[in-house]
């Protein structure tokens, strides 16, 4: 497969359309889900083509991937979620319903979420 360089995430990280923006470093960038699934929503996604959890861990750097997992953590931390809790969720290919082919992170929280996956 390869990185499909239209895709909404692509767009965002070129400047071509606008996020709410969060947090962003030389990495990573953070901004608000468009469509949110609990009171706070949040994406971060790794700078660079990396489809998915699976490219990623395979291809990217070590400095890419350490700055990433920094990010996820500053971001959670930036929205006040370390005392309450928050969900990491990353959704990876048909399976998981993975609708936008670059690497991203969900951090779900602002209410109890209850169990992971429903019954
Ligand atoms: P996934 O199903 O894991 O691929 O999640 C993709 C997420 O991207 C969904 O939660 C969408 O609501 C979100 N999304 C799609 N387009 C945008 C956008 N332009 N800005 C912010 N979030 C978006």
């Amino acid at each position: 497969m390869v990185y499909d360089q239209k895709n909404i995430f692509a767009m965002i990280l070129r400047g071509d359309i606008p996020c709410d923006k969060i947090y962003e470093d030389e990495f990573s960038l953070a901004f608000n889900d468009i469509n949110p699934q609990a009171p706070v929503h949040a994406l971060v996604i790794p700078k660079g083509e990396y489809m998915s959890m699976a490219d990623f861990s395979a291809n990217a750097s070590t400095e890419l991937v350490e700055g990433f997992f920094r990010a996820v953590g500053q971001t959670a931390r930036q929205l006040g979620l370390e005392e309450g809790g928050y969900r990491l969720i990353s959704n990876t290919g048909d399976n998981a319903h993975q609708e936008v082919p670059h690497l991203h992170f969900h951090i779900l929280s602002g209410k109890k979420l209850g169990p992971m996956l429903s019954r």
